[in-house]
């Protein structure tokens, strides 16, 4: 039997870094092939620069609709003015695997997949200040006071869940919050009830009589 992957599910405002430190994290496990982004689906308008598949699943809010009504996924939600969702079957086959899958995901979805999957671990990541934050989130682009005001509530709102999380962590020092993230995935690798499936034969040998 193999055994099973971890979900791993990452919150945070926009502009607290998450995206920069999911890449970096990904690129330290290239080699080892055992961990993988969940690609979500959303109703949103692409970005420039983002790639259909790569990014995100771009759809249209019928085409979203029908996924709900069919099961599709293992969590959505309305972010605000758009839809996302995790797509239930990709993730069932990599966790099968052995592979562990990070959820970038917002609280709603959060909650969604602790109900389901109680051994997921989710991890919430902060700004290290508030002048930051905002600093961050105007730097994106030239909008309005009233535009960055509401993105600001909204990092706001979304930060107030940071206690339903596992793990809690600043980004202050990009490398300091990379090497935290890391450490949680390698711990949770070393989880008694994994390892004891993955290393099944070397447990039968040592215990021998
Ligand atoms: P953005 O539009 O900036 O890419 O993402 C906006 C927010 O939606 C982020 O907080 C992101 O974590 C969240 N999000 C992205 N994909 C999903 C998903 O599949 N499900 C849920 N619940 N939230 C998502």
């Amino acid at each position: 039997m193999a055994h099973s992957g971890t979900l791993f599910i990452i919150s945070s405002p926009s502009g607290a870094g998450k995206s920069s430190l999911i890449k970096a994290l990904l690129e330290r496990h290239n080699s080892d092939n055992n961990l993988q982004v969940s690609v979500s689906h959303t109703t949103r308008a692409m970005r420039p620069g983002e790639v259909d598949g790569e990014h995100y699943h771009f759809v249209d809010q019928a085409e979203f609709k029908a996924l709900i009504d069919s099961k599709a996924f293992y969590e959505w939600a309305q972010v605000f003015d758009n839809y996302y969702g995790t797509s239930r079957r990709w993730i069932e086959q990599l966790l099968a695997q052995g592979i562990d899958v990070l959820l970038d995901i917002d609280w709603q979805g959060a909650r969604q997949i602790r109900a389901q999957s109680p051994g997921a671990k989710s991890i919430f990541i902060l700004p290290p200040s508030r002048e930051e934050l905002e600093r961050r989130l105007n730097a994106r682009q030239q909008d309005s006071a009233e535009v960055i005001q509401g993105r600001m509530a909204k990092a706001v709102s979304e930060m107030s869940h940071y206690d339903e999380y596992d793990y809690l962590l600043v980004n202050d020092d990009f490398e300091h919050a990379l090497g935290q993230l890391n450490a949680i995935i390698h711990a949770e690798r070393a989880n008694t009830a994994k390892q004891a499936v993955r290393y099944q034969g070397l447990l039968s040998r040592l215990l021998a009589e």
